[in-house]
């Protein structure tokens, strides 16, 4: 069950491979009624899906030649029809033979594939054989809900399904660990016949989303979330218009954001539509990992091109990389790892240049620019609130461009780790109202107070802010904290947390791309997506 790298052998073959086809998009229908159905083809149909998935097992009152004939007839898109039984998955638990009939009977009807289970398709293949109409495909599909067995079982198990004499092989497993997909890659890449690979469950995402990079004869993607058949599948749309499934090919490169978890990131959101609108052969992925090390293990082949990085994993993706920027090794934290052509990982720190660089334009915006000057920064009283992840990135970057840096922090033990570090002086977060040994300071919010759902609550109190000339503050939900608005009606130059997001996103895309981030894309997409 160990998962084999990935190698340049099976991405060559994949470019240069058997199974160029493009691969299709599959909308399983999951209505109890052959009229529900007949309404969920024709949406499929509206979000672009070139083949639906007909699940008789899911319809309550079947009359096999009345209804197949109206699903078959009526479709407007080519049908592949489904017969689950419950002992591969499904919920048909009636007689095996009358369900077998029903599958020979939608091939009568018109059906383009049935798709018929590994442990009966042998006879099943027989009792048709000679029969089958032109252009008629029988998939025969075998489904573990429990793991992905090791390369070579996955291997022997292609090879019994081929002897069934399938035109399509299927082959479901479910993920423990992203890594397992891999195998899967592997497989339907160097598969003499046309494969459908999924990688069930959530850690499986990408053998659905990559299933056309590695000549996968199919994938599915449900009508809308909630209505999938099988666990961790996408929807139609998601794979359309998140992840330009139509625009993958073997040769397109793969990015993502690995995290766990890691749903909820609009990175592919913003990654992708800038991708797409330079007309860059490059898609950029959701990655749910557990093991950092394995992952970079197994994903190292030229055209995976590197990550961004969320927790939990930013300070354990240091120990994979071969080379790490200065400052984010300062910083003790990546979010940005870059594979270089020679095959070797870089990491960045982009929260920082995110966020410092947001403050320097607002203190620009207050003092006007001063051409060839140094940092706005250099000089000023930079008072950084929280001493953790973001807080370290604030306080680094702050001490770079030349600011006195303090670090107030809850715990005052992190404080004067961190203030230590970068050569600042150290204080609680309560100290901070009566600190003002000067006008015009700058303040840097870096603790989730004032985070939601906690939105009515502030770190410093407003009277305290009259001493602050720049009121930062690194929470975006919401994007107005309590505490910008109260900087403001101080009087205080504000910048918004989402700007560090946004900023620290263009760094990423000019790391990866080597290109200018498409800055007025990322922020009507920010704003639409807020
Ligand atoms: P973190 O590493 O967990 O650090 C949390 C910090 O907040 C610590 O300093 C912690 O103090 C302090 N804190 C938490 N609860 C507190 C409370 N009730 N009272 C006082 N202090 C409290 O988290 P992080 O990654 O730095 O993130 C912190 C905030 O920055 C979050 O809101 C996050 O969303 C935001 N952020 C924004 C961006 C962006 O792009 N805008 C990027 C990264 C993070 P102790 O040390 O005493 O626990």
């Amino acid at each position: 069950m160990g998962s084999l790298p990935f190698t340049t052998s099976d991405v060559q073959t994949s470019t240069a491979g058997v199974l160029s086809s493009p691969t299709l998009l599959c909308t399983p229908l999951m209505g109890t009624t052959v009229d529900q159905m007949l309404i969920e083809m024709r949406k499929a149909k509206e979000i672009g899906a070139d083949v639906v998935e007909i699940r008789l097992d899911c319809l309550r009152n079947f009359s096999p030649q009345q209804d197949l004939e109206i699903l078959i007839k009526r479709s407007p898109l080519p049908t592949l029809v489904t017969y689950r039984p419950v002992w591969e998955g499904g919920q048909y638990e009636g007689d095996e033979n009358k369900r077998q009939d029903a599958l020979r009977l939608a091939m009568q009807l018109g059906a383009s594939y049935i798709d018929v289970e590994l442990e009966v398709a042998h006879d099943f293949n027989n009792s048709i054989y000679s029969k089958k109409p032109e252009n008629f495909k029988v998939i025969v599909s075998s489904h573990n809900f429990h793991n992905t067995p090791s390369a070579e079982a996955i291997g022997n198990l292609v090879a019994r399904i081929q002897a069934t004499g399938a035109d399509i092989v299927k082959i479901a497993t479910t993920a423990l660990d992203i890594t397992d997909c891999a195998r899967i890659f592997r497989i339907m890449v160097h598969s003499q016949i046309p494969t459908i690979g999924i990688v069930m469950g959530e850690r499986g995402l990408i053998s659905r989303l990559l299933s056309s990079k590695f000549g996968g004869y199919l994938t599915y993607g449900a009508l809308e979330a909630g209505a999938i058949s099988a666990p961790g599948q996408p929807t139609a749309k998601d794979l359309l218009d998140l992840y330009n499934f139509r625009l993958i090919r073997p040769d397109t490169k793969f990015y993502g954001i690995i995290g766990k978890p890691v749903g909820h990131s609009k990175s592919p959101l913003l990654f992708n539509a800038a991708f797409k609108s330079v007309g860059l052969n490059a898609v950029y992925l959701h990655f749910l990992v557990d093991d950092v090390k394995m992952f970079f293990d197994t994903y190292s082949t030229p055209d995976f091109g590197g990550t961004s990085c969320t927790i939990p994993h930013k300070e354990a993706a240091l120990k994979c990389m071969d080379e790490i920027d200065p400052i984010a090794k300062k910083i003790g934290a990546i979010n940005n790892i870059c594979r270089r052509p020679d095959g070797k990982l870089t990491a960045f720190n982009t929260d920082y240049i995110g966020a410092i660089s947001a403050i320097e334009d607002g203190l620009r915006e207050l003092n006007g620019v001063n051409p060839g000057a140094s940092s706005p920064l250099a000089g000023k009283l930079f008072v950084v609130l929280g001493a953790g992840g973001a807080g370290k990135s604030l306080a680094y970057g702050g001490a770079q461009k030349g600011a006195r840096v303090v670090v107030a922090n809850r715990t005052i033990e992190r404080a004067k780790e961190l203030a230590d570090k970068v050569g600042g002086k150290a204080m609680t977060l309560d100290e901070v109202e009566h600190f003002h040994p000067e006008e015009g300071m700058v303040l840097a919010n870096t603790t989730s107070v004032g985070m939601k759902p906690h939105i009515d609550v502030t770190p410093i109190p407003k009277h305290a802010l009259k001493h602050y000339c720049l009121v930062f503050d690194a929470i975006y939900t919401p994007k107005d904290t309590r505490l910008l608005r109260e900087a403001k009606e101080t009087g205080a130059v504000i910048v918004y947390g989402t700007e560090m997001l946004i900023r620290q996103g263009f760094e990423q895309y000019k790391n990866f791309t080597g290109l200018p981030a498409p800055e007025d894309l990322f922020r009507q997409l920010m704003e639409q997506h807020a």
